[in-house]
């Protein structure tokens, strides 16, 4: 069983039987920030859920959405409670969730009533013919379908509503794009079970001050979010960089087309192709190794495995 919490020990001849990544986004507190007791124990607490839930049998698919229901609800990260705010000062939330085995994906963009998107994402993928469903069409679904809704203003948090303050004001007199810093926080997890299957989950509000209406990469499949039999992914960053290099669905191409290792593949698009402070991704596949690579200052992380690994993380090392 998994050690709570520490850091890698393991057995470098023992395989994986079941193994997980979570994020909680790329970009990160400075260094010494008192944030950081908190994140890393939200961490440890989500990733040791997920370890409990794979090591008991649970599938793929229920432990990222379960994993991911929890980020959502935590309001440190920018998902669900205390995700980022649009230019309006809404919460505008995306998020996607795929089944390896199935290729089954289901997906949500703009809404602002429901209080899980992920779950919704799951709804659309096993209770309605389509892929993907956005703003109201989305809402009204999750009303037909019993997924929870809730009042706008049960997300929005007052650092979200500061932060949003703070970037218009900053756009007065720059035209600079955002730092990061201000859309960290997409959380996301991918899961190996004991079955062999994988599957992967992501959720955001996307960036700080967006456009009414803007989706990022986190509920497009293919760009933030896939999984097939080879591999999982969950990407969190640049959206439109991630949309536009393809980067989650190019991840598994690769490694089925070219025979990379998942460690290979993703640092080929972290290293390569996004440019620095763009993000990063999670990814694990079918044999139990996970990448978890970033060129961000930092990434909320954690990665755990039926070896005995559990090791969370924020920075570099
Ligand atoms: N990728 C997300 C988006 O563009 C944001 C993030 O991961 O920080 O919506």
């Amino acid at each position: 069983m998994p050690k709570t919490p520490s850091t890698s020990v393991r057995n470098p001849f023992d395989k994986p039987v079941w193994a997980l990544a979570i994020h909680g986004g790329a970009g990160a507190i400075p260094k010494g920030d008192p944030a950081e007791a908190a994140y890393r124990a939200s961490l440890d607490r989500v990733l040791a859920a997920g370890a409990r839930r794979l090591e008991a049998g649970d599938s793929a698919l229920d432990v990222v959405e379960s994993l991911v229901r929890l980020l959502e609800d935590d309001e440190l990260f920018n998902a669900g409670k205390g995700a980022v705010l649009n230019e309006k000062g809404e919460a505008e939330l995306d998020a996607a969730i795929m089944d390896g085995a199935t290729l089954r994906a289901g997906a949500v963009a703009s809404v602002k009533t429901v209080k899980n998107p992920v779950t919704l994402a799951r709804a659309v993928m096993e209770r309605s013919p389509h892929v993907m469903l956005v703003a109201d069409g989305a809402e009204n679904f999750a009303s037909s379908v019993g997924v929870e809704r809730v009042p706008n203003a049960y997300f929005v948090t007052e650092r979200r509503r500061k932060q949003l303050q703070q970037e218009l004001a900053r756009r007065k007199t720059s035209a600079a794009p955002a730092p990061g810093p201000a859309r960290s926080g997409t959380v996301g997890a991918v899961a190996l079970d004991r079955s062999g299957h994988l599957a992967a989950a992501t959720s955001t509000g996307g960036m700080n001050a967006k456009m009414p209406g803007r989706v990022g990469d986190a509920p497009i499949i293919g760009a933030g979010t896939f999984a097939d039999e080879t591999v999982a992914i969950s990407c969190t960053g640049a959206g439109e960089q991630f949309m536009r290099h393809h980067v989650a669905g190019g991840v598994a191409l690769r490694m089925e087309h070219l025979q990379e290792t998942v460690d290979a593949a993703s640092s080929y698009y972290v290293r390569d192709v996004l440019a620095p402070g763009d993000g990063g991704l999670i990814a694990v596949d079918a044999r139990g190794n996970a990448a978890l690579p970033f060129n961000s200052p930092g990434m909320f992380r954690g990665v755990a495995d039926s070896t005995g690994r559990f090791d969370v993380r924020i920075w570099e090392n």
